[in-house]
Order: C-alpha cells, then sequence, then structure tokens
C-alpha cells in the first residue's frame, strides 16, 4: 500500500496540514493569522467554562494522561466540513479553524475529540486495524458530547423521532467512520449494529449521558465529589 492511499484509508487527506512539506500560506497568511487566534481563543473558553470539557480533563488527568493545551490541541485548516479530529499518532487533537465559527460548536468539537482522547488513554486502543474500537468510541463521543442533544438536532430539523438520540448517535458514529475509513456502508452498519449496546451504555467518565449542560455540571460536580466521602473517614 502507498503512502498517498494509507493516508486516504486513514482519514488524514481530511487534514492537508498533517501531511508532510506543507506549501507556505503566502498572501492569505494574514486571515489565516486571525482564524487561528479566534480558534485558540475559542479553545480556551471551552477548557475554561465547559463542563464536559472539564470533566474529561479531569478524568484523563487521574488516569495518567494530563492534557497540556499547547501540545495537545492544534488548530489547523482542514478540508471539507470537517470540524476536528483525534490523530492517535502524536496524541493530538485537531480543531479545524476553517469550519468552527461559534463557540458552541468549539465547545462541541472539543468534548467530542477530548472523548475519543480518553478512550485512547485508558485503554489500548487499536484504531487503525480494529474498526469496532473506533466504532465503540464514536459512539460514545456521539452519545456523551453534546452532539445529539435535543437543541443540536432541533437545529438540524431532526427531532420528533421515537427513541431519537440512540438514533442519532448510531447515524454521526456511522458518518465518522465512513469518513475516516474506507469501506461500505454495509460494512459499517454491522460493525456499529455489533458493538452498540455496550458503547452507548458504557458513559464513562460521566457516569450519565448529559443530555445538557445542567446534567454536565452535575456529573462534573458528582466526578469533583468523588474522592471526597473517602476522604473523610
Ligand atoms: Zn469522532
Amino acid at each position: 500500500m502507498d503512502q498517498t492511499k494509507q493516508e486516504e484509508d486513514y482519514g488524514y487527506d481530511l487534514f492537508p496540514e498533517r501531511k508532510k512539506g506543507k506549501p507556505s500560506q503566502g498572501l492569505i497568511r494574514e486571515s489565516l493569522f486571525t482564524f487561528h487566534h479566534k480558534c485558540q481563543f475559542m479553545l480556551q473558553v471551552a477548557v475554561d467554562t465547559s463542563p464536559y470539557a472539564k470533566l474529561l480533563l479531569s478524568a484523563m488527568k487521574s488516569s495518567g494522561c494530563k492534557v497540556f493545551k499547547d501540545r495537545h490541541f492544534s488548530c489547523e485548516d482542514c478540508d471539507g466540513t470537517v470540524s476536528g479530529g483525534f490523530d492517535a499518532i502524536s496524541s493530538q487533537i485537531v480543531l479545524c479553524q476553517n469550519n468552527i465559527n461559534q463557540q458552541s460548536h468549539m465547545t462541541r468539537v472539543v468534548t467530542h475529540e477530548l472523548i475519543h482522547a480518553f478512550d485512547h488513554c485508558r485503554a489500548h486502543v487499536d484504531w487503525f486495524n480494529n474498526y469496532r474500537h473506533l466504532a465503540c468510541s464514536e459512539i460514545r463521543a456521539a452519545n456523551l458530547s453534546g452532539d445529539c442533544t435535543f437543541s443540536n438536532e432541533a437545529a438540524r430539523f431532526n427531532f420528533g423521532l421515537k427513541e431519537h438520540h440512540q438514533e442519532c448517535v448510531r447515524g454521526r458514529a456511522l458518518r465518522s467512520i465512513l469518513a475516516l475509513r474506507n469501506i461500505s456502508r454495509k460494512e459499517a452498519e454491522k460493525i456499529v449494529d455489533e458493538v452498540f449496546d455496550t458503547c452507548f451504555n458504557d458513559h464513562a467518565p460521566f457516569g450519565r449521558i448529559p443530555h445538557s449542560k445542567k446534567d454536565a455540571n452535575f456529573a462534573n460536580r458528582d466526578y469533583e465529589n468523588r474522592g471526597r466521602y473517602y476522604a473523610s473517614l
């Protein structure tokens, strides 16, 4: 398999700045500079204020994977409509500065990718060869990041369906896998269905599905208080 082919199969074609020898940005450098700073600012707001992000960062720290903003996040230009990604080789979260324009979107992307980073930290995930591992993490990320909360889905005009949250999670996991790996829709559906129940019911580190920011706040408070009872014995 040649290098280009490999990159395409693993979704690296969506992240052109991840490729070696990227061309210099020349005349458009100034506008990219602005995008870049806006992206870094919104990232800072997300990690400082989002209960989802705060909980995930504490959970990673206690699992021995402390996240450093400058080392583990990277604001870059991406292709197509992709918003972010987790690069398992460098353990870096890519934030697509040209596709994220709003704080709420940034917070959701940061949370989604931190769930992948958390999975990468706590388990020996074989992202490249084991599609079940990838599917499981995509199901968890869609389920727990707020990607499928009512307001986000209402904005997409997808509300009102029965078992709606589960369908949303399944659909988003499928879409992510199809964007990242060169497999057929049928194959991807089969893999998602095989692992769905187990991974949908794995709510770590939240302890519940955070259906809203309020839920995420409760989860974060419980997480922060988890050692208190034992500590006071
Ligand atoms: Zn994902």
